[in-house]
């Protein structure tokens, strides 16, 4: 790949484990329904679940705490439910990542690009933010969920460089693979799970190190 400036990742299930997020998501937030509405925990969970996916990941409100809050009526600040679950042992990275971004470091500038909301953003990165040049958080910096391609294009803007100077891993296929590649980024999807078919051609990781050979090719 030549001529390649920007490596960018998304942060949740790429960096980091998702399990800090679902901590929010799954527990924290379904335990304080549980008390306001009086309902079981695990119902609380079902009720949850089926009203994130109900909302989907394409609308901006569904990764947003505050508006959850909101909804639900719950007298909390988002805030220090969030500190709550703020613990180390609740944020770990993926040890294919953390190499990536040490050998990549110094050769590349380094960003993340990441729908997650700067309250769970800076957290989650906290002791390798400095190996980045920049962290943007799509829903808190830009209003916008990297869903089409004007996000992506945002982020080239401001570095100023083509979208084909620029390789993109993630692991939602829609809005890490499929829309950054529409302005010619190059993409890659980490599939530590193995659930994608084998055509690593198609730019499908099974560990993220093999993407430094493939930016070097
Ligand atoms: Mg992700």
């Amino acid at each position: 790949m030549n001529d390649i400036e920007v490596v960018s990742f998304d942060a949740d299930g790429t960096i980091v484990e998702s399990s800090y997020v679902h901590s929010f998501w799954f527990q924290a937030l379904p335990k304080l329904y549980s008390e306001k509405k009086g309902v079981e925990f695990e119902e609380a969970k079902e009720i949850l679940t089926d009203l994130y996916n109900e909302l989907g990941d394409e609308d901006i409100r569904w990764y947003q705490p505050e508006y959850w809050f909101k909804r639900f009526d719950l007298d909390r600040d988002p805030g220090d439910v969030i500190e709550s679950i703020q613990v180390p042992e609740n944020v770990k990275l993926y040890d294919d990542a953390v190499d990536v971004i040490n050998q990549l470091n110094g050769h590349y500038r380094l960003i993340v690009t990441s729908n997650s909301p700067r309250i769970f953003l800076d957290y989650a990165l906290k002791g390798i933010e400095k190996d980045f040049h920049k962290v943007y958080s799509c829903v808190s910096d830009f209003g916008e969920v990297k869903k089409d391609e004007t996000v992506y294009r945002r982020v080239t803007d401001q570095l100023g460089i083509k979208g084909e100077a620029m390789v993109h891993i993630g692991d939602h296929w829609r809005f890490d693979y499929e829309v950054p590649r529409k302005i010619g980024i190059n993409t890659f999807y980490i599939d530590r799970k193995e659930e994608m078919g084998q055509d690593t051609d198609k730019g499908i990781l099974r560990d993220m190190r093999k993407v430094i050979k493939k930016i070097k090719e």
